[in-house]
């Protein structure tokens, strides 16, 4: 009857340890298998020095959704359209959604993209940046102050 407990426990530890291994990233039937081959504690052991290859890929899961602010280099979300920590926008000023009634008026000038609304405000994005203005001579003289 002992010999049978031992078995049960044996085999019971076997699969534990083909959890143990599929919660650190690795296949748990091989891992079972190998248990039951070598035993379940120098399995374990060997399972548990080896590195987390579950951690291994959530981290590298975590770098590849990261990206460096070109205004001030803090590492931010992928995602992110303004910096968290300098308010750098990624989002261009065509990309951007207008207030409800605005024309989607994109134009040019002097190689600055602005926005301009049915009411004569100017918006614009330089180096990230977000301007507004009140009309067209404003932003004319804040692209071009020689200019009169
Ligand atoms: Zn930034």
């Amino acid at each position: 009857m002992a010999v049978m407990e031992f078995i049960a426990l044996y085999f019971l530890l076997a699969i534990a340890v083909g959890m143990l291994a599929q919660k650190r990233g690795r296949n748990s039937a091989q891992w079972f298998f190998i248990s039951i081959l070598v035993s379940p504690l120098i399995s374990a052991i060997f399972i548990l020095v080896q590195p987390d290859l579950a951690e291994v890929a959530r981290s590298r899961q975590n770098e590849a959704d990261l990206k460096k602010c070109p205004q001030c280099a803090e590492t931010i979300r992928k995602e992110a359209v303004v910096c968290r920590y300098c308010g750098y926008n990624f989002m261009s000023i065509e990309q951007r959604p207008l207030p409800t009634g605005a024309r989607h008026d994109t134009r040019t000038y002097r190689g600055v993209i602005y926005v301009m609304y049915p009411d004569g405000r100017i918006a614009a994005t330089i180096a990230g940046r977000d301007y507004n203005w009140n009309d067209f001579d404003e932003f004319k003289a804040f692209v071009d102050p020689q200019a009169k």
